[in-house]
């Protein structure tokens, strides 16, 4: 899976990515801090730092073309997503919040048939797999889109028939025109929450959210878990990450 450069003609220099990112992770680290609860409370303040930094940009450096992106269309819901600790604890509280029992026991098992099939997948054989994402709801909706990852925020197509053809038959393709401003800076505050949790002590490591959320489903102290330095979410880590990142496996 290739894709073009995303930074072109912006005012948002790398340098100011990083800043952006560095200014998260001092706001949110105090909260991760703070437990479970805390940590959850960091993802959402970042979707929202995201959603405002995002808005202020199609204002201030407006797409080369209307956004094509719209509720029902969900063909790139089969990509592999990653996401950081509390964006799943989030997710998972919100199922457990919104769906009856029966529901989220289906719901459940279809995360695991979808984990089954994916988990470890590179980026590339994710795209060839043609997994959809267990959270669609059926319409072509994402049923947590409230609390949907920075990931998939961040993505906003220019072109429906192009985002068709690429996940069609993906291998060799360039990945399909996008507003590259947005997703540098969700992608921007996204590394800014996983700072955030290094610097409060815990594992900010990208998970695979498929295998990860499988993980808070069936762990109900996940949370917990996680807050007290525990490798609940090891097995989920994204090796590609940890490979282009010079992470270890063991490390933390
Ligand atoms: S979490 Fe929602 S938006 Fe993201 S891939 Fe799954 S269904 Fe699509």
């Amino acid at each position: 899976m290739r894709s073009l450069p995303l930074v072109g003609r912006t005012k948002w220099t790398p340098e100011m990515l990083v800043a952006v990112a560095e200014g998260e992770s001092r706001a949110l680290s105090p909260l991760v801090q703070r437990g479970p609860e805390g940590a959850m409370e960091a993802a959402a303040m970042a979707s929202a730092r995201a959603e405002a930094l995002v808005t202020g940009a199609l204002e201030s450096e407006p797409p080369e073309t209307d956004i094509a992106c719209a509720k029902g269309c969900s063909v790139c819901c089969q990509a592999k997503v990653l996401a950081v600790a509390p964006e799943v604890l989030r997710i998972a509280a919100y199922l457990r919040e919104t769906l009856p029992e029966e529901a989220r026991a289906a719901l459940l098992e279809r995360v695991r048939a979808a984990d089954e099939t994916t988990r470890g997948l590179s980026r590339a054989d994710r795209a060839e797999a043609h997994v959809p994402c267990p959270l669609l709801d059926g319409e072509g909706g994402c049923s947590v889109h409230p609390v949907r990852p920075l990931v998939c925020r961040s993505w906003t197509s220019y072109d429906a028939a192009e985002c068709a053809r690429y996940w069609g038959a993906p291998a060799g393709r360039l990945t399909p025109p996008q507003y590259a401003v947005g997703y540098e800076l969700s992608q921007a505050v996204l590394a800014g929450l996983g700072k955030a949790c290094f610097d409060a002590g815990r594992d900010g490591t990208p998970l695979e959210l498929i295998a990860a959320l499988r993980i808070a489903l069936e762990r109900p102290t996940a949370g917990e878990r996680w807050h007290k330095r525990l490798p609940v979410f090891q097995t989920a880590r994204d090796a590609e990450w940890m490979e282009a990142s010079g992470v270890s496996r063991r490390g933390a």
